[in-house]
């Protein structure tokens, strides 16, 4: 470890985010594991962080108090629950420090609380912390300001794992809000869900989703812009959870040196407008 690093705290980590994370933070170099801390109960509690990831011991044995695994750290990746997400986002504003949350599935009161903890804190948060996928979003904005809504509709689809357990994904809302953008709507009131039953023709100008689940699926999407005889299709794959490993940890170093505020990896990515 150099003495410039930046210490960073995994939450939960012996999840599958986790222990990419671990993983990445060790062949990273300007960045070390601080700390580790998993959940209260669980089987991986006092173990050291890195023979959990698969990297040899590292001499960080994952707690269960996140108040002392803050003390003296800068950064805090967290890919965890909603709920543990938010009060992470609290002690991350007391300490004063980056945080960064890859969670998905976070309702909008959980939003605000995010936002009133980058008051303090460094925040950023991205349902996908991958460039590739970050790009895609721009290109789904691009191509939906391009396309009038009248003659091209609008349709995400999405693939994950088997142990996925919200939906749409955090990417298929992600580009969902991209492609609202595009055409200067508000995606909330304009989303398709889910499709059932009879349902009748298709409403002009929405946004339709559509979610898969299976086998081991990293994650797959695609925007699709159908129009009258012919497709467009924006597609992303994602092979290996550490893009998103990755993004996470440029993202604590980006974010180093900023005011307090809430980002997007838009801005870590300088793909923002
Ligand atoms: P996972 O279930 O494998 O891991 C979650 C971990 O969080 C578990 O180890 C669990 O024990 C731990 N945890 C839960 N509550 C905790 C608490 N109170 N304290 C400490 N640890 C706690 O799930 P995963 O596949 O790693 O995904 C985690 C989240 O990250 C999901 O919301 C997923 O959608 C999201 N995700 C985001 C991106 C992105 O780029 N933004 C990429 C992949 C996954």
């Amino acid at each position: 470890m150099a003495v410039n690093d930046m210490r960073l705290v995994v939450v939960g980590a012996a999840g599958r985010m986790g222990q990419a994370l671990i993983r990445v933070i060790h062949e990273t170099e300007g960045v070390t594991l601080h700390a580790a801390v998993g959940r209260e109960g669980s089987a991986f509690i006092g173990k050291d962080a890195g023979e959990i990831a698969g990297v040899g011991p590292l001499g960080v044995p994952v707690s269960t108090d996140p108040l002392q695994a803050f003390l003296d750290a800068e950064g805090v990746l967290d890919f965890t629950t909603p709920a543990t997400s938010v009060t992470f986002a609290g002690l991350a504003a007391q300490a004063r420090i980056v945080h960064i949350i890859g969670t998905t599935g976070c309702l909008i009161e959980d939003e605000e609380k995010f936002k009133a903890a980058a008051r303090h804190a460094r925040v950023v948060k991205s349902g996908n912390m991958s460039l590739g996928v970050n790009l895609l979003g721009v290109l789904t904005e691009q191509a939906a300001r391009a396309l009038p809504a009248t003659g091209w509709d609008i349709e995400v689809m999405e693939m994950h794992h088997k142990h996925k357990v919200d939906a749409p994904s955090g990417t298929a809302l992600l580009l969902g809000e991209a492609a609202a953008k595009g055409r200067g709507i508000d995606l909330a009131s304009q989303s398709v869900r889910v499709r059932d039953g009879h349902t009748g023709p298709r409403p002009v100008g929405t946004i339709g989703f559509a979610t898969l689940r299976g086998g081991s699926v990293v994650g797959d999407h695609s925007v699709i812009l159908a129009g009258e005889g012919e497709l467009v299709t924006l597609s992303h794959s994602a092979r290996d959870r550490s893009i998103f490993a990755r993004g996470a940890v440029a993202a604590a170093l980006w974010a180093r040196d900023k005011k307090p505020g809430f980002y997007s990896m838009l801005d870590v990515l300088g793909l923002s407008r």
